[in-house]
């Protein structure tokens, strides 16, 4: 059989998976002729398969290198569970089971084997792994190399020496940062000649893009919470503190949610993991230092409480969001003061003027995919250099909000920062367009200046969003000396004295109805499944988690939602039939078939 047919069985019967997903065949193809792959694909495409798949077709061991001990753990079980010969190295372990380790390793008896890059660094592992005749060294999050990249480590500098000691074997990475300075950076840091590189397109069209400006936080967050009940999702913000606010606001009002943060006490904050990953529907409210490495499946929504630093986090973050192909949900809530604290930490970095200017130009891309008046998914794949059309799938495409001349109105801001004396914030600005005398206003004379009043047409809110679009688009800038106060730019002058037009998206309507967001929340949830289909999706998912629970492991180790759905449609009713499901390998036939066959034949 040639290695393309060989790989393909084994992808049915390891993984029970039908056909390779977008991207895949090349690089394991590329893998098994024994080229060195540099691989730049999606949160979510599949990349784990990219290394696990060639390790059992050819034999051999495969070391993986990977920088979290959660990520590792949970791919040990994932392995382990399809009946692979897998374990893992790194501070995390017990000397019996690192001993028990390494003797399968001197064995020659592993397939893969997961280790922290201190790990691989420090002392003799190296000399070891090559003694055990490694035949691949494949690179997970291969952007932690880059200092260009969002998640630089240090350790995994020494992934080119250690290269080396393992007889300079064959090198695979992968990453899902796809900005250029950092992939060339990758490459040339990691492999000793140009590898084949392998960019997959970075559209994830089943995730759903949605932003909002910040109007009522809670209240946003509520109503978007409302069509998701009982389904997992994770909650970004920006702070420790407010992760824990929003966590207890949120269990108050009914929601099972649970916060996580750096700072947390480290068993609580595994636990709170733990559950994340064993149980359906909770509410993880954390801080960016969760999710690399939750390789949960079944995550339906995404939201960002606070406007992310730059589109690769942010893509990196909602990519966490339906892996597993089903429709998911994201919320992206920005506001002004985002803005400006991002830019004010940027400029407060010790950092060379050229990483800031680099800073600097992913913010003011981040920003401007919060106030773009194209479709989302088109501006954040031409932000990834792709090419594509309006999606249909995001609040832009749906709402049909397209950007009208605002010059007038935009005029009026204008003249009213300029003639405050430019340092003023935006609670000062839209009460003077509005003409409200208040207590600052009448003190500093801003009651009898022309633009007193101007903006009498429209209500504070519509006049913040103007003014925050303007600040986003660089006609205002940040006072220097008045925290929270605007300065015109050089753009801004253009604008105010009619020079330069501008197009701005008029501020959307107040959040819909309740009623239809329960309408939705079924959908959202159940992909359109009929009443009967549920009902034994619900029964299925049920005997998952009593074997889930009694094997200690997190519910999608044992079949992931979608192999569910599938078994409540198609209604297999021997293990034959349930063989042809979506992701039921031998392994997983052999030990839960009979169970599940149990359930759907009580239910027809
Ligand atoms: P990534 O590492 O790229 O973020 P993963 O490797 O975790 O993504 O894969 C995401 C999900 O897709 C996993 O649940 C995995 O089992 C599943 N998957 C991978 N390859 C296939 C395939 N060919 N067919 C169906 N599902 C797949
Ligand atoms: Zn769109």
């Amino acid at each position: 059989m040639i290695v393309a047919d060989r790989a393909r069985a084994v992808l049915k019967q390891v993984f029970g998976y039908d056909d390779f997903r977008p991207g895949q065949r090349e690089i394991v193809e590329a893998v098994l002729a024994g080229e060195d792959v540099f691989a730049v694909m999606p949160t979510g495409s599949g990349k784990s398969m990219c290394y696990q798949l060639p390790a059992l077709v050819d034999g051999g061991l495969t070391v993986v290198v990977s920088p979290l001990i959660a990520l590792m753990r949970d791919q040990v079980r994932q392995m382990r569970a399809l009946g692979v010969a897998a374990a893992s190295l790194n501070s995390s372990e017990d000397d019996e089971s690192r001993l028990d380790t390494l003797a399968r390793l001197d064995a020659g008896k592993l397939s893969l084997l997961f280790v922290s890059p201190e790990r691989l660094a420090a002392g003799s592992l190296s000399a070891r792994l090559r003694q055990a005749g490694t035949r691949r060294l494949a690179i997970d999050e291969a952007h932690c190399v880059s200092q260009w990249g969002h998640d630089f480590r240090p350790e995994y500098r020494q992934l080119a020496r250690v290269r080396e000691t393992l007889g300079d074997v064959q090198v695979i990475a992968f990453t899902a940062t796809a900005d250029r300075t950092t992939r060339a950076d990758i490459a040339a840091q990691l492999f000793p000649n140009p590898p084949r590189v392998v960019v997959h397109s970075f559209n994830r069209p089943n995730i759903e893009l949605r932003f909002e400006a910040k109007d009522r936080p809670r209240d946003q967050i509520e109503t978007f919470l409302r069509r998701h009940r009982g389904a997992s999702g994770v909650i970004y913000a920006a702070s420790r503190n407010s992760t824990e606010r929003l966590a207890t606001a949120l269990s108050e009002r009914g929601h099972n949610a649970l916060a996580y943060h750096a700072g947390m006490d480290p068993a609580q904050r595994s636990r709170h993991q733990d559950r994340f990953l064993q149980e359906d529907g909770i509410v993880m409210v954390a801080t960016v230092a969760f999710g690399m490495g939750i390789n949960k499946p079944d995550v339906r929504f995404v939201v960002h409480a606070d406007m992310p630093g730059g589109i690769e986090s942010y893509y990196q973050e909602i990519g966490r969001a339906g892996r597993d192909g089903l429709p998911a949900e994201t919320l992206t809530l920005y506001g002004i003061d985002d803005m400006m604290l991002r830019r004010r930490q940027i400029d407060e970095k010790e950092i060379s003027d050229e990483r800031r200017r680099i800073e600097h130009r992913r913010l003011a891309a981040m920003t401007d995919l919060c106030e773009v008046a194209l479709c989302r998914r088109q501006s954040l794949l031409a932000y990834f250099g792709e090419e594509s059309g309006p999606c249909g799938r995001c609040d832009l495409c749906t709402g049909r909000i397209e950007a009208v001349d605002a010059t007038e109105a935009a005029q009026k801001v204008l003249s009213a920062v300029a003639r405050t004396g430019q340092r003023f914030g935006t609670g000062h600005l839209t009460a003077v367009l509005c003409g409200e005398a208040t207590d600052a206003v009448t003190r500093h004379g801003h009651d009898k200046i022309k633009t007193f009043g101007v903006g009498r047409d429209r209500d504070k809110r519509a006049w913040s969003t103007t003014i925050r679009q303007l600040y986003a688009a660089g006609a205002l800038a940040e006072a220097s000396e008045e925290h929270g106060g605007f300065c015109l730019t050089e753009k801004g002058e253009a604008i105010l004295f009619g020079r330069e037009r501008i197009a701005l998206r008029p501020p959307p309507a107040r959040p819909p109805a309740e009623r239809r967001d329960r309408r939705q929340a079924r959908n959202a949830r159940f992909q359109g499944l009929d009443e009967a289909t549920t009902a034994l999706f619900e029964a299925l998912r049920a005997v998952r988690l009593s074997i889930a629970r009694d094997e200690g492991v997190a519910a999608y180790i044992i079949f992931p939602d979608r192999t569910l759905i599938e078994m409540a449609e198609q209604r297999p009713t021997t293990l034959d039939e349930l063989r042809r499901v979506q992701g039921v390998g031998d392994r997983k036939l052999a030990a839960y078939g009979e169970a599940f066959l149990d359930v759907i034949t009580q239910h027809t």
